[in-house]
């Protein structure tokens, strides 16, 4: 596994739960967003952990932690992902994976081996804007499938997106709320500016309150529950 950093302790990754946080390095999306680009551009890439020291770490933290939030990056591109949850979950853990989407065929594997309990994906954009808001050409069909997989697993489980005025307007965000249709869970995350995969965008801003009160008022039709974060 290719792991840039653990966050130790976290209140608020894992829904209702406490948990440490493992960031894999590497991804196969070019957000502009992207706030941890020593994770995803090859050229700003932070040195990478010991495997071993981060197993060493949640061993120590067992009856302290629920439960292990994978994220990155896009932590369904490394290819010891599979052995690396089965590992934590004979720890005791509950793990919530995060992904962009891209690799339907891991999240059924990790599904068929029932060896997650709680999935997030990321919804970039409404189909026909998806390559251009997440920086490289993606295949669609590929997110239609993780869509469906999630919605179908039974499993808590969330979709969330980034709302950045220059590259989404409020009827994208309606149009992404009938991708998910009947999803659980829509999660509408304000960008803040940091520091970004594109250093441009620390001048770029957020949609405005009044925006996001109309949308959630317009979304709640569509799915479980939507919020702000
Ligand atoms: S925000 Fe985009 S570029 Fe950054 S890790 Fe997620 S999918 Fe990759």
């Amino acid at each position: 596994m290719k792991i840039g950093y653990v966050q130790k302790t976290s209140f608020i990754d894992y829904p209702g739960k406490i948990s440490a946080i493992v960031f894999t390095q590497s991804c196969n999306f070019r957000c502009p967003y992207c706030h941890n680009p020593e994770l995803v551009d090859p050229e700003r890439f932070c040195e990478t952990l010991f495997t071993e020291d981060v197993y060493d770490y949640l061993e120590k933290r067992k009856g302290k932690l629920d439960g292990v939030v994978i994220t990155g990056g896009e932590p369904t591109l490394q290819a010891k992902l599979i052995p690396f949850i089965q590992r934590v979950k004979s720890m005791g853990y509950l793990v919530k994976l995060d992904t962009n989407g891209s690799r339907p065929k891991v999240i059924e594997d990790v599904l068929k081996k029932g060896i997650v309990d709680y999935l997030a994906m990321d919804i970039k954009a409404p189909y026909e804007k998806y390559s251009r808001v997440a920086g490289l050409l993606v295949n669609i069909t590929q997110i239609r499938k993780s869509i469906a997989l999630i919605k179908e697993s039974g499993l808590p489980s969330e979709f969330r997106t980034t709302l950045v005025r220059s590259l989404l307007e409020p009827d994208d965000v309606l149009r992404i709320g009938k991708m998910i249709e009947g999803a659980s869970l829509y999660v509408l995350q304000k960008f803040v500016p940091s520091k970004h995969v594109d250093r441009s965008y620390v001048k770029k801003s957020s949609f405005t309150d009044d925006d996001l009160a109309h949308l959630l008022a317009d979304l709640n039709p569509l799915i479980g529950r939507c919020v702000i974060r």
